[in-house]
């Protein structure tokens, strides 16, 4: 029977107050970089350098903190990386993190980021331990064009594995994400339309950010989102589809028979940070507010100090409350961020 305390509790009063940053934007969107390691070196992400200094914390110490900020009303976490395969103890990751639930007793909307190489023998135990859909990273859908961005030979074969696989085990849906770079993969644009329409894929282009290790990004390598519209156009009559959600950062279109799902990713031409709903935890449990910022706010200094779950929560939400306003690509005086894209989590 329900007491007086319980109807207490569930009054709005009694709920901890939801993250919001100073710009008035909620925060419900956390990605959480389970380790910087990549068995890939894609062209525009990393310099293909060995010898980098990896940071992983152990696994319930993400675990912890996610619960921490599911208590401060993130309703979706992102597993991302470097490679999140890699990462030994996922699948006990995303069991405990699939039993979560928000401050609106839902399930928590549970994602994951992948280059697909080991996906085939991994879909269905992430399925199994409670993961329900998967985005994987394909820039080509030719096999040496592939090779020679993720510079790692026979990777087609295996990410194009893992892609099917993922569908038998019933992840749905299954996205692929393609980054675009003038001069290595433009011509892409058609032949992804077909396989998105072939494979019941969603198929979702993304402009090129300048986050890359090596310096290969200009105004100019960045693909846009016009082009791209244009390109699809080309191969078939296209039509805008409704957004699914407010701070949904893709638009969404189908081809005129409404067979195939095409989104693009525009945050270069046009960028979505007035919507922006997302903070991202780094491997090594720093906080970023912005692919863009300058610095990390170190939460698992917090945790190695001895602080409590309360401590952490008042960290957080201090650190969130500063999110940057907006990022600066391509305006006069911008900064690259302090760290790049395989050592923040994509
Ligand atoms: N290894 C996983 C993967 O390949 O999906 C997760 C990490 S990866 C850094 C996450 C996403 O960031 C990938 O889709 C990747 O293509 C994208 N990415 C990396 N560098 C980028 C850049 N400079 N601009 C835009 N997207 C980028």
């Amino acid at each position: 029977m329900a007491t007086v305390l319980d109807s207490i509790r569930n009054t709005d009063a009694a709920r901890p107050e939801r993250l919001r940053d100073k710009h008035g934007r909620a925060i419900t969107d956390l990605r959480i970089s389970v380790t910087d390691r990549c068995n890939y070196k894609c062209v525009y992400c990393r310099t293909g350098n060995e010898g980098a200094v990896y940071a992983e914390l152990p696994i319930e110490d993400y675990l912890r903190i996610a619960r921490v900020f599911v208590g401060l009303g993130i309703e979706k976490i992102r597993l991302t990386g470097g490679e999140p395969l890699l990462r030994k103890g996922l699948a006990d990751l995303v069991r405990e993190l699939s039993q979560l639930r928000t401050l609106d007793s839902t399930p928590l909307d549970l994602a994951l980021t992948t280059n697909g190489h080991l996906l085939e023998e991994l879909a269905e135990p992430l399925r199994d331990a409670g993961l329900s859909r998967i985005t994987v990273s394909m820039d080509a859908v030719v096999a040496d064009k592939f090779a020679r961005i993720t510079r790692v030979p026979g990777s087609y074969e295996r990410v194009i594995k893992g892609v099917r696989a993922a569908k038998a085990a019933g992840l749905a849906p299954v996205k692929v994400n393609c980054v675009l770079l003038r001069g290595f993969n433009e011509d892409q644009i058609v032949p992804f339309a077909q396989f998105s329409r072939e494979e019941g894929v969603i198929v979702r282009f993304i402009e090129f950010m300048p986050l890359e290790e090596d310096r290969l990004w200009t105004p100019e390598s960045v693909v846009s989102l016009t082009e791209i519209v244009k390109a699809l156009g080309s191969f078939r009559p296209i039509e805008r589809m409704a957004p699914n959600t407010a701070s949904e950062t893709a638009v969404r279109y189908t081809f005129d028979d409404g067979v195939g799902e095409i989104g693009i990713i525009a945050p270069v031409t046009q960028a979505f940070c007035g919507h922006c709903s997302r903070v991202r935890l780094t491997s090594d449990g720093k906080i970023r507010t912005c692919l863009f910022s300058q610095s990390d706010h170190d939460l698992y200094g917090v945790m190695q100090r001895g602080g409590t779950d309360e401590e952490m929560a008042r960290f957080i939400r201090s650190t969130v409350e500063q999110k940057e306003a907006r990022h600066h690509i391509g305006e006069p005086g911008f900064l690259k961020p302090s760290r790049s894209m395989v050592h923040i989590g994509g």
